[in-house]
């Protein structure tokens, strides 16, 4: 017979943004099986990945001891310890030894080579306290701002260009909208796989009648319902867009009491759109003019039309323009402040938007609060119990940046939480060399991750199901996660470890339980203010903005004014800026990365849960069936593919959904780590590196 659970956990999804809630069905301190819950992004509904993807967390290579590297074990930038050679390299250690060394190796940098010798990667994998405790901590013990998480990875861009824009960095509307909506733009995201039950609304809405278009370069499983699918060039965003902006112009269909009323700007716009006509730009992006005026015609005079995006979007060095685009084109035709229209953002991760929000980003502070601003400074000063003046005024180090830095010699420490930046940085060669490098490195982690590999120390922190906190979806909902079950040996809660971190750097910090950081956070972060502990526990989920005790919360904003000044939003024209490296002879493909269905950013957690680990088991390249006959791979064959950075090998898969000339790999695979590839050229604005667009080339075997 089945085992039957002892105890019923309500909880949320550790993996995408959509932020399904969960329960957890436990017996003997361990997970037995998932079940959906009733939650507002998912009324039940839950992928494989939240369904099957929760026995990482009691797999045997857990980290359950704090590690100290051994003096005799040189970081090789390239290695990957076997998990049953672990002590060859690393000793066990009390976790007195091993925080005291880790604090008092930060501690020494700061003093002996100034704070911005210092870096912290925080997580979005955490919780909201976890990131806000750990970016106050390096704000104030390490006395930088260098500091920085995963969404300059994935949508830094956009969220640059929308608080350019409109003000605020977050989703306009929930997913949900879509089925209020006649039209759904859904551009270069791959929902199906990405964000798996956000995809199932915008299919039941293309059903019931609403018209799904996807624009993408790749032929996602969501064009089977689509109206259209506009399959332009890869890394011509800006002419497409532009030249559905120009039909829009010439043809009398802008929103003329919108734009006067609630934007600036548009003028300017207006102006740079003249070289962008249909005729013109069908060659640069493959769509055929026609198209191009029916879809413009179809989102604009439609009595509601929403936009959501994805990274396919967002990492480009033209990112922050591609979403300017967008934002222009909801603006101009007053397709926002309304159920079903408006921007979204899909977020990737299911914390990245609370992880953003909570200040783990290097420019801002909680709430996006910018450091430049004096007026920000004195406010987190006095609510951080601060001699005025301490803060530093400098934006700090994004992540890309970080690295070439320490190339530089000009960082030298860093405590990376939950993070794995070996296999997620762009040109990961470099940016394990640069790990290398450091003085010193502390780890928080769950496994002997790829970047822990290179660690001088190791903190064996706590699954998901193993902590309580909150995390912020891609709608800005504000969901409690539960603690089902306890971390394995002497592994203890993340809110500690960074707690014992920052005293041994000289704060003095005694918070007890979470709720206790999450109130500190709710009074220093306007947008959340009116969310409670107590609302947490009795209705799991808010949205913000939420601004005093009572507020139901806002699912859908702009309705009378942007938060920008003056209430208006800004247009912001954009022109066609190519991708940093172009295919040419030597290298004449295009190289793609992504994530797949089973498995989840960097795998440390999905290549760890059986069912997804035997569904999705080796390393695979998407290759349309006609460039693998040409490269005379069979499907299945292994295929080398090699940039001017390095070379990874992998199986071929045969994939009609991908153009030809251009490949996709996932990013999960460390025996095939793709970043070993990709290019670090980033996004002036946002500092987002172009990891959808690299010149690469392939050889059989
Ligand atoms: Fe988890 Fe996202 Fe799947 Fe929902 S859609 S179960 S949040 S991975």
């Amino acid at each position: 017979a089945l085992p039957v659970p002892d105890k019923q956990v309500d909880s949320v999804c550790p993996y995408c943004g959509v932020g399904c809630q969960l329960t957890y069905n436990v017996k003997d301190d361990k997970i037995l099986f998932v079940e959906g819950r009733d939650g507002p992004a998912n009324h039940g509904r839950l992928c494989v990945k939240g369904r099957y993807g929760f026995d990482y967390a009691h797999h045997p290579q857990r980290l359950t001891k704090p590690l100290i590297r051994r003096a005799d074990a040189p970081k090789v930038p390239h290695q990957t310890i076997d998990p049953d050679r672990v002590l060859d390299y690393f000793r066990e250690a009390s976790w007195e030894e091993a925080l005291e060394l880790a604090g008092s190796k930060l501690r020494g940098i700061r003093d002996t080579k100034g704070p911005n010798a210092l870096v912290g990667f925080g997580s979005a994998k955490g919780s909201n306290e976890e990131a806000y405790l750990f970016q106050k901590l390096v704000r104030t013990g390490f006395r930088t701002n260098n500091v920085d998480h995963c969404t300059r990875l994935c949508h830094a861009s956009s969220v640059s260009a929308l608080l350019e824009g409109i003000g605020s960095g977050a989703v306009s509307n929930p997913v949900m909208d879509v089925t209020k909506a006649e039209v759904i733009i859904v551009i270069g995201a791959n929902p199906t796989v990405n964000h798996p039950v956000a995809a199932t609304w915008m299919k039941n809405a293309a059903k019931n009648g609403t018209k799904l278009i996807v624009m993408d370069p790749r032929k996602s499983d969501l064009t089977r319902l689509a109206y259209r699918h506009l399959q332009f060039k890869p890394d011509t965003d800006v002419a497409m867009l532009n030249a559905l902006m120009h039909v829009i112009v010439h043809e009398g269909l802008v929103a003329k009491e919108f734009i006067e009323d609630r934007t600036t700007g548009y003028e300017d716009l207006k102006k740079n759109l003249v070289g962008y006509s249909p005729e013109e730009m069908a060659p640069i992006c493959g769509i055929d003019a026609e198209t191009l005026r029916e879809t413009a015609r179809l989102y604009a005079t439609s009595k509601g039309s929403m936009i959501l995006w994805g990274m396919g979007v967002s990492q480009h060095v033209h990112g922050t323009d591609n979403a300017r685009c967008l934002i222009a084109l909801s603006l101009m035709t007053g397709q926002i402040g309304r159920p079903g229209t408006g921007l979204h953002p899909l977020r990737g991760q299911n914390n990245v938007q609370g992880a953003s929000d909570a200040g783990l980003i290097p420019m801002m502070f909680p709430d996006y609060q910018k450091v430049a601003d004096p007026e920000a400074r004195a406010r987190f000063e006095k609510h951080w119990k601060l001699k005025p003046g301490t803060l530093d005024a400098q934006p700090g180090l994004t992540v890309v940046e970080v690295m070439h830095a320490i190339a530089a010699g000009k960082v030298h420490g860093m405590y990376i939480m939950g993070e794995n930046p070996a296999m997620s940085d762009p040109d990961a060669n470099h940016a394990r060399e640069a790990l290398a490098k450091l003085e010193h490195l502390v780890v928080q982690d769950i496994f002997l991750t790829e970047t822990a590999c290179l660690a001088d120390v190791v903190l064996p922190a706590s699954a998901f199901p193993e902590k309580t906190g909150t995390f912020t979806n891609t709608d800005r909902l504000v969901q409690l996660g539960r603690q089902a079950v306890n971390p394995p040996g002497d592994a203890k809660q993340d809110l500690w470890i960074i707690q014992e971190i920052a005293r041994r750097v000289g704060l003095d910090w005694n918070y007890g339980h979470v709720s206790e950081v999450f109130d500190e956070m709710r009074h220093g972060m306007p947008s959340i203010s009116g969310i409670t502990w107590d609302r947490l526990e009795r209705e799991s989920a808010v949205t913000y903005p939420c601004t005093h005790e009572g507020d139901p919360g806002e699912p859908v904003v702009f309705i009378d004014d942007f938060p920008r000044e003056g209430g208006r939003a800004q247009f912001v024209p954009a022109d066609i800026i190519p991708a940093a490296e172009r295919p040419d002879t030597e290298y004449p493909m295009v190289l793609i990365t992504g994530r797949q269905l089973e498995h989840w950013h960097t795998g440390s957690m999905t290549r760890r849960a059986t069912v997804l680990d035997a569904i999705e088991p080796d390393p695979v390249a998407l290759v349309h069936p006609l460039d693998l006959e040409r490269l005379g791979v069979k499907p299945g064959e292994l295929l080398t593919i090699e940039s001017r950075r390095g070379k990874v090998t992998l199986y071929g898969r045969a994939d009609e959904t991908s153009p030809r000339g251009a490949v996709f790999v996932p990013f999960c695979y460390y025996e095939a780590a793709i970043n070993r590839v990709t290019n670090d050229a980033f996004d002036p604005v946002a500092k987002i590196p172009e990891l959808k667009y690299c010149a690469i080339r392939i050889t059989a075997g």
